[in-house]
């Protein structure tokens, strides 16, 4: 059976699609499921702003993944 998405990151939830909502957790209704990751973070939704050049500068998403942590990590100076 397949499993159900994750809305906020795409990631399989633990849910079949057929598993009725009531007996899910981190079901929103009108948005849909959650990943227990998702869902467990609740309402930290923070976020940081990645300039454009940084993205285009780094073909290697590897390395554009790194640039991105170090962004990360100044804003928590
Ligand atoms: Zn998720």
């Amino acid at each position: 059976m397949a499993k159900d998405k994750c809305i906020m990151c795409g990631k399989e939830t633990a849910y079949d699609f057929e598993t009725h909502i009531d007996y899910r957790t981190g079901y929103i209704e009108g948005a849909g499921q959650l990943c227990a990751t998702c869902y467990t973070q609740g309402t930290n939704r923070n976020h940081i702003a990645v300039p454009e050049y940084i993205i285009e500068a780094n073909p290697n998403d590897l390395e554009l993944g790194g640039k991105i942590r170090e962004l990360y990590w100044q804003s928590k100076k």
